[in-house]
């Protein structure tokens, strides 16, 4: 979902269908004939480990699919009535000038107008399948769906990192990650030595480099989820709601996120083996 700039915040889940960004991985690009032949042992066993990854990444994908599904069927931990009250105390405690929306296939067009968001990108949000923060010339504007409103929370604990400089920061660093790969490919073929059959830093660490990349992005998901949670706390002390729900939901739509790191790493591993960017 990147319709304004590249400072959108992506939101709760990473779901393949929904997001803009690098997640849909595109190994359809993969082919195999480019991959060196070297007609020897290490031709085989190279080509088996990138089979391998090629499937690890398959697995990883169908596994974030799951639990971005899982999520989105998640049961919401109050009523819409008490997710306003936390919204209005997140705002007024952290002096947020976010506008707040919450969307369904009914407002969308009202929405859109007053917010300055595409109806096209507010179409996820609209059917309960997205939520997200974002920060342009416009202003900054929070949406969820009015069926799922709970993800509110979640958003504005991004609106809440973004006015700190080192959490702004991490945030920032997710506008890289669709580059990761082609980088780590040139910088490979940077420091190669010529006709040296020796591994490279790039190609022995490229999995681990390609997961510190997404790392930031990891911790800002969760610590503006942590920020979600307490304010549902204090805000709706003694009202018997169901925190447990919420942070299921929660940690749900962060392991999207730690699957994505991974599958960065594998898709790093990949790209620097066969040279070709995985994304
Ligand atoms: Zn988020």
């Amino acid at each position: 979902m990147f319709y304004i700039n590249a400072m959108q915040i992506r939101s709760v889940g990473q779901n393949i269908k929904n997001f803009g960004s690098y997640e849909g991985y595109s190994y359809n690009s993969y082919n195999q004939n480019s991959t060196e032949n070297e007609n020897n042992k290490d031709g085989g066993s190279k080509l088996l480990s990138i089979g391998g990854l090629y499937l690890a990444s398959e697995g990883i994908n169908l596994l974030s699919n799951k639990v971005a599904k899982l999520m989105a069927k998640g049961k919401e931990y109050t009523t819409p009535e008490n997710v306003k009250k936390v919204t209005q105390s997140m705002l007024k405690n952290n002096n947020l000038d976010v506008d707040v929306y919450f969307v369904n296939p009914k407002n969308i067009q009202l929405v859109s107008l007053q917010s300055g968001i595409s109806v096209n990108n507010l179409k996820e949000v609209a059917k309960g399948e997205n939520a997200f923060y974002t920060e342009s010339l416009f202003g900054k504007v929070a949406v969820a769906p009015t069926s799922k409103p709970s993800l509110i929370q979640h958003e504005l604990g991004h609106a809440i990192n973004a006015k700190k400089p080192f959490l702004k920061l991490l945030q920032k660093s997710r506008r890289y990650l669709p580059v990761i790969p082609t980088a780590l490919i040139a910088l490979n073929y940077l420091t190669k030595k010529k006709n040296s059959r020796e591994e490279t830093f790039i190609e022995k660490n490229a999995g681990i480099l390609g997961f510190m990349a997404y790392l930031p992005t990891i911790i800002e998901e969760g610590i503006a989820s942590i920020r979600g949670i307490k304010a549902a706390k204090t805000t709706l002390a003694g009202k018997g709601i169901n925190l447990g729900v919420l942070r299921k939901n929660y940690i749900l739509a962060w392991l999207t996120y730690l699957l994505g790191g991974i599958g960065l790493g594998v898709a790093s591993k990949l790209s620097v083996k066969t040279g070709i960017p995985m994304q």
